[in-house]
């Protein structure tokens, strides 16, 4: 995995998301346009990854007939290319594909990529939709689809998204003021004064940021265990628990007031950890 991960770029912090218009209808959406001009006009762009060429061709004319901005790919590692070279803002996702498999390639796009991930797959038992779902798919839609109902997914997807756009990327816990965007953890205006005139600021590893990212996107809501370590380390490290309370002992030692009675970073006993505002 380090080496799919490896060639694909970080994420772009802070840059402005273009303008989404709706799917359905066509019509360019006023409402978005913050000044981008030709931003406000683009059409949603979604990314189909799949191997079967008809299969790519029915989407293509359906999506296209909706004003979608159709890309595709026929393998896993073209799939993580051409997402890497134009962000896509959704993705629809064969799972058998012929190199990599695509539970893989949610996982690598998962370490830079927050586009909806929508899973379109033969593969029916339960446990290939949790497996999907946990390392950080969006939906799942079984074979032979529906394809008003795949599309529905897809414009609800979307919506969501565009909805988590406009959240705020800021957040408090205890004196700390996080800030997910520019990467910062800074004392909060009303926290302890600063010694020399400059705020104190405090550092967190990459590792601590990953998770800190997967939690407080989720205010409130248990995040199992197995989410975060796949999404920290990969599918292959569900079973070690060992690393993540490690980490969050490290994390709770710079961000909670007390550490020993954590107010925001609070264990699950046997299932995972919430993020409570
Ligand atoms: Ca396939």
């Amino acid at each position: 995995m380090a080496e799919l991960s490896s060639a694909v770029p970080g994420p772009r912090p802070g840059e402005p998301r273009p303008g989404l218009v709706p799917a359905d209808g066509g019509h360019a959406d006023g409402a978005h346009a913050d000044g981008g001009g030709d931003r406000a006009s683009r059409h949603a762009a979604v990314l189909i990854v799949e191997d079967q060429p008809e299969l790519i061709r029915a989407l293509r004319i359906n999506l296209q007939a909706r004003q979608y901005e159709v890309r595709s790919a026929r393998t896993g590692r073209e799939a993580l290319a051409v997402a890497a070279s134009q962000p896509p803002d959704a993705i629809i996702l064969d799972l058998g594909l012929p190199d990599i498999d695509g539970i893989e390639v949610i996982v690598a796009l998962r370490e830079w990529c927050r586009a909806p991930i929508i899973v379109l797959s033969g593969r029916t038992s339960p446990g290939d939709k949790i497996g999907a779902l946990d390392v950080g798919a969006d939906d799942y839609v079984t074979k032979p689809f529906a394809m008003a109902e795949l599309l529905a997914r897809l414009r609800a997807a979307l919506r969501r998204d565009e909805a988590k756009q406009g959240q705020p990327r800021q957040v408090l816990i205890g004196r700390w003021l996080i800030d997910l965007t520019a990467h910062q953890v800074r004392a909060a205006p009303d926290g302890e004064p600063s010694d020399g005139g400059e705020r104190v600021t405090l550092r967190l590893t990459p590792t601590e940021w990953r998770i800190l990212e997967i939690l407080l996107q989720r205010p409130g809501q248990l995040v199992g265990s197995g989410q975060i370590l796949s999404g920290v380390w990969g599918p292959d490290f569900l079973q070690r628990t060992n690393y993540l309370r490690f980490h969050m002992a490290r994390l709770r030692r710079k961000l909670e007031d007390d550490p020993a009675r954590p107010r925001h970073l609070l264990t699950e006993a046997g299932m995972g950890y919430r993020y409570q505002p």
